[in-house]
């Protein structure tokens, strides 16, 4: 009998690309299967792309195929944002992955898609395979997109302007900070493709989505248990987080490591917003005085201002454009700032690690979660804002400021206050805050146990698959 294969379809931009490439591995080292993951990256800034990549490749589990990138430069207008040139892309490259499919040898069983290329299950319906979608985000970001095209029938005007939070059936209401970057204009492009995302996902045969049963109980159970929700969905939601990156200990720059190495356990707060987070130069040098202000250890993944986007530069010039003066002398021995690309989730196991001042990113918050280090929430963009009202509001692992730092200048004062709350051994709302995060750690391990949640969510969903011949875990 043929081994199971699954095919993975992955949307340009790591925040995709890793998601679905540790998928993969999971896929293949928990079930034993087959597993060919068919890449659609950025084109011109894809050297990160690659690298993930090839580190994926070296570890022998998965087969991965980086599709040609597909031109889409003529029907897309410069200024698009990048949800609407992901979802173009993936539109585009849809003739490519069928060839693909029809060139493979051995058919797929079962094909699962990154949520922003539902327009590929099509492909998946030709030859006769189940079709999945995977949510690389929470549960609670999954309803509000399932729910959209309800509210985009029931809502007049625009979201933002509404003053009670939007109700989401079994959920946690929408309230007015947590309005995600493409529902704020309506009459936008980004909106309806986001609307048209949600539409698509009951179509498919069910969703995988990066969250575990312990940490959205409620959530889940609104998607999957009979009610308004579930009606919506339709379609059976596996919970089988948390997926994050593995700890590759060889691939560790000495620089960092070896001042890690020198700090107290616990004493260092890591700040890092993702994979394309910049803020203002006024914020950063206010985010650089208030870490000094705050008196704590830092390691700073520095980026361009925003103002310097567009200029070339190097590494010693975004130092010195893009920090106050003297700023790397007085912090000398408290805090390291690094430029290049940081291996976040060796630096977020490390033991000195404290607290992540953190973009929100949901790949970025699980890194940390699975590591039981609390978080600053600097949510910038996309549906970063939901995540950190869900980590304060809901979860109770994280901190911010009472306004979003991307609607005004966060002051050196708050920082420095948002960092002493996290990190100081005093602060009573950061005392709970560290024991949930470790709480928290606990319960992501417990779910990949054999017998977890997460665990048998995944075996679940193999076995509905046809999946389950090959594996030790039945
Ligand atoms: N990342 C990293 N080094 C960096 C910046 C980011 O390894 O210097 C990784 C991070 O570990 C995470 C991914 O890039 O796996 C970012 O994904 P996330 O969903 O957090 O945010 P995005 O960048 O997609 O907004």
């Amino acid at each position: 009998m043929e081994q199971p294969h699954a095919l993975l379809v992955a949307s340009p931009g790591l925040g995709h690309l890793i998601p679905i490439l540790e998928l993969g591995n999971r896929l293949s080292s928990v079930l034993n299967i087959r597993v060919t993951v068919l890449a659609v990256t950025s084109g011109s800034s894809s050297l990160a792309e690659t690298e993930a990549i090839r580190a994926v490749v070296a570890r022998g589990t998965c087969e991965v195929t980086e599709l040609p990138s597909v031109d889409i430069d003529h029907f897309v207008e410069p200024d698009a944002t990048v949800f609407t040139k992901i979802v173009e892309k993936m539109r585009a490259t849809k003739p490519v992955v069928q060839d693909a499919v029809k060139l493979m040898t051995q058919k797929p069983t079962v094909m699962i898609v990154d949520f922003l290329g539902t327009g590929m299950m099509s492909i998946a319906d030709d030859v006769g395979m189940a079709k999945y979608v995977y949510v690389a985000s929470h549960a609670w970001f999954l309803a509000v997109l399932v729910y959209l095209p309800v509210l985009d029938k029931v809502v007049e005007g625009e979201y933002i302007d509404i003053e009670e939070p939007m109700k989401i059936p079994g959920c946690r209401p929408v309230g007015a900070d947590d309005i995600m970057e493409t529902m704020l204009d309506r009459s936008n492009r980004h909106y309806r493709e986001c609307v048209r995302c949600g539409e698509e996902i009951p179509m498919s045969d069910g969703v995988l989505v990066n969250t575990w049963e312990e940490l959205q109980g409620n959530t889940l159970a609104a998607l999957m248990e009979d009610g308004e929700l579930s009606r919506v969905m339709k379609v059976p939601v596996y919970a089988i987080g948390p997926i994050v990156r593995s700890n590759q200990p060889t691939k560790k720059p000495n620089s960092i490591f070896e001042w890690l190495d020198k700090q107290r356990e616990r004493s260092v707060l890591y700040v890092c917003l993702g994979s394309g987070g910049t803020l203002s130069l006024e914020q950063t040098i206010e985010l650089a005085c208030g870490l000094e202000l705050s008196g704590q250890s830092f390691l700073w993944v520095l980026r361009k201002p925003t103002s310097y986007l567009g200029e070339s530069s190097n590494d010693d010039d975004l130092v010195s454009v893009g920090l106050p003066e003297g700023f790397l002398d007085r912090t000398r021995g408290m805090g390291l700032v690094v430029t290049q690309w940081a291996p976040q989730v060796e630096i977020l196991s490390h033991g000195s690690i404290g607290g992540f001042l953190s973009h929100c990113g949901w790949s970025s918050v699980l890194e940390s979660l699975t590591q039981g280090v609390p978080i600053v929430a600097w949510p910038l963009y996309a549906e970063q804002w939901m995540n950190a009202t869900f980590l304060t509001e809901e979860i109770g692992v994280a901190v911010r400021t009472s306004e979003l730092p991307s609607k005004r200048v966060i002051s050196r004062e708050e920082v420095a206050s948002l960092v002493r709350k996290v990190m100081g051994e005093e602060d009573e709302e950061g005392r709970k805050v560290r024991a949930k995060a470790e709480e928290v750690r606990v319960s992501s391990e417990r779910a990949w146990t054999q017998g977890g949640s997460s665990h048998s969510s995944l075996l679940e969903w193999a076995k509905r698959c046809c999946l389950l011949s090959f594996t030790n875990n039945t």
